[in-house]
């Protein structure tokens, strides 16, 4: 696959699907910047495995759901490289329980760590990327966001207002030659994943047409592919990367 831009931010890069985003995107030739939250030293890790393989990083550390540090850490790397080519807003988290349980603080957490940061990553991004007239974005929603789940309303509404924001943006974008574009990760193999009970995953993977969970690489492979010049004419589209799960 070819990238015209050089430089891409992938948010929560430090672990899960966004380390191997990073590692998958750094093969393809862009300097990647690795975000994290808490997680410096394993940030530290992806950047060391990228330069092993030849690739170039660099890692910056912010809150995604904090503004002024989300629009400076995207100001920092502009200040470094001279504009951002493409970002990838990967970092989310969750924090489930059944909604009659669901405190408010509960619900807000995750709408501002998932939804809010990504608005803030869109908007930013569509002022540098003006300036270029070019640029790509890829917002990682879920398949949650799409059929919803039990104990995670709050999940699966930061998730959908994820996948309906980002069509707006790419409606804002197109005339700047800035495309916005989704994907919809079904279960994946990661953290976030592990938390659930065995039994619950196995439920699960009865479920995928394919018969097993995903692998965070299937899920980058997709993202590299929507930042590329192999999809220039799609924009505002949501790519379901879950085996089958929902078709
Ligand atoms: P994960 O293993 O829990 O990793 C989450 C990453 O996000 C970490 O690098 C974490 O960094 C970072 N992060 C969390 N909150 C952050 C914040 N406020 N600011 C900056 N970084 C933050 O999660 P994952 O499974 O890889 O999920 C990645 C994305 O895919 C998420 O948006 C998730 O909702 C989505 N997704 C996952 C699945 C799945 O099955 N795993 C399915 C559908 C969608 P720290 O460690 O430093 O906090």
């Amino acid at each position: 696959m070819k990238f015209t831009g050089k430089n891409v931010l992938v948010t929560g890069s430090s672990r899960g699907i966004g380390a191997e985003i990073a590692k998958v995107l750094a093969g393809y030739g862009l300097k990647v910047w690795i975000n994290y939250r808490s997680g410096a030293e394993a940030a530290d890790k992806v950047k060391a495995e990228i330069k092993a393989a030849g690739g170039e990083a660099a890692v910056i550390g912010f809150d995604v759901s904090d503004e002024e540090a989300f629009t400076s850490g995207i100001k920092a790397i502009v200040d470094a490289d001279g504009e951002l080519s493409y970002l990838v807003n990967n970092a989310g988290i969750t924090n489930d329980k059944l909604a009659m349980r669901m405190k408010m603080d509960d619900f807000t957490s995750v709408i501002d760590a998932n939804l809010k940061s990504c608005f803030i990553g869109c908007r930013e991004s569509i002022k540098t990327m003006s300036k270029k007239k070019f640029g790509a974005v890829v917002n990682v929603a879920s398949i949650v966001g799409e059929m919803g789940n039990p104990g995670q309303t709050n999940y699966a509404a930061s998730k959908g207002g994820v996948i309906a924001m980002s069509k707006s943006f790419a409606k804002e974008g197109a005339p700047r030659n800035i495309r916005f574009n989704t994907v919809t990760p079904g279960f994946i193999v990661t953290e976030m994943t592990d938390k659930l009970k065995d039994e619950v995953k196995a439920e699960y993977a009865k479920n995928i047409p394919l018969a097993r969970m995903g692998d965070p690489k299937e899920v980058a492979e997709a993202v590299a592919f929507l930042l590329s010049d192999s999809s220039s004419y799609i924009t505002g589209e949501t790519l379901k990367v879950n085996g089958g799960l929902l078709v």
